[in-house]
């Protein structure tokens, strides 16, 4: 079994994303000239605040809506970079979809408040996702702190090839297991040290795997362990094998339950859930951090 397994594609694809972007601020572009219509209800709401102050632009897999360029920019950046590593790591080469994903950036709070009541908004970031577009609060004064701006960026990614949905600890769990490394080697391509780093749960604290596949939104009094041993599992599943992984990410993608899909894909490993949950307890109490540290070195 291969316990490590890092998104090694991150090395390549960071200096060419910077290289690409970085360098010029996002270009403004008229509403009317944008090459796409945001369907979502929720756009329109959002670009009624404060009217004046929204400006629009573009990359190659989103649309912006923001109040200052030097704001989105980096902001774009971080998007297409995170829409290549999400693409790499789920194999999906061949894109399903020319549709682009909305980004609106909110820089007043004041607006922001008046919008959050709107939309269902995640407590874990802030943010809200609606039907494939996201809504965030970007105060220019303090930035973006690790990996929340990528753990949003990574659930867009993930709506347009599964727009019908995958299960809700899937979803958190790719996002957090993908935009912690992601996070990481972001960093260090901007000459920051950084590791990725995995959280543990303690053994006590462990949801029973066949309970936290059945949540449809993270519980409201667990919200720290969901997400961690979320994360966990999605990097169990691939640490175990990759590409049984994708395959059941397929099928719960298709809606298909958790306890006949496991072991379908996983017949040697894990032919019940009660076996899985046997082997991830273990791998849930274990500190990966120095672990994920030497395999990158
Ligand atoms: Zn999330």
């Amino acid at each position: 079994m291969r316990l490590i397994w890092i998104p090694f594609a991150f090395f390549a694809i960071v200096p060419a994303v910077i290289a690409q972007t970085g360098l010029n601020s996002l270009a403004e572009v008229e509403f009317s000239q944008l090459s796409q219509r945001d369907p979502n209800p929720l756009g329109e709401k959002a670009l009624s605040i404060n009217p004046t102050q929204w400006k629009h632009g573009e990359t190659e897999h989103y649309i912006y809506h923001f109040a200052h360029s030097y704001v989105a920019t980096p902001i774009s950046v971080e998007a297409e970079f995170h829409y290549r590593v999400v693409a790499k790591e789920l194999q999906r080469d061949q894109p399903l979809t020319d549709i682009k994903s909305n980004v609106y950036i909110f820089e007043r709070p004041e607006d922001w408040q008046q919008f959050q009541g709107l939309g269902e908004l995640e407590k874990w970031t802030g943010g809200i996702h609606s039907q494939g577009s996201l809504f965030i609060l970007r105060n220019p004064e303090q930035k973006f702190s690790g990996n929340v701006l990528g753990h949003e960026i990574v659930h867009l990614v993930l709506h347009r090839f599964y727009a019908d949905g995958i299960p809700c600890w899937l979803n958190e769990g790719i996002a957090q297991y993908i935009s912690k490394s992601a996070h990481a080697s972001y960093q260090r391509a901007r000459g920051y040290l950084s590791k990725p780093h995995s959280e543990a749960i303690a053994t006590e604290e462990v949801i029973p795997v066949a309970t936290l596949v059945r949540f449809t939104r993270p519980p409201s009094d667990r919200v720290e362990t969901f997400y961690d041993e979320s994360e966990r599992l999605v990097r169990f599943l691939v640490a175990t094998d990759k590409p049984s992984f994708l395959a059941l990410l397929d099928a719960l993608g298709r809606h298909q339950p958790f306890e006949t899909a496991l072991p379908r894909f996983y017949p040697a490993r894990f032919a019940t859930v009660a076996t899985l949950e046997e082997k991830f307890r273990e791998y849930a109490a274990k500190d990966f951090g120095t672990t994920l540290q030497q395999a990158e070195e």
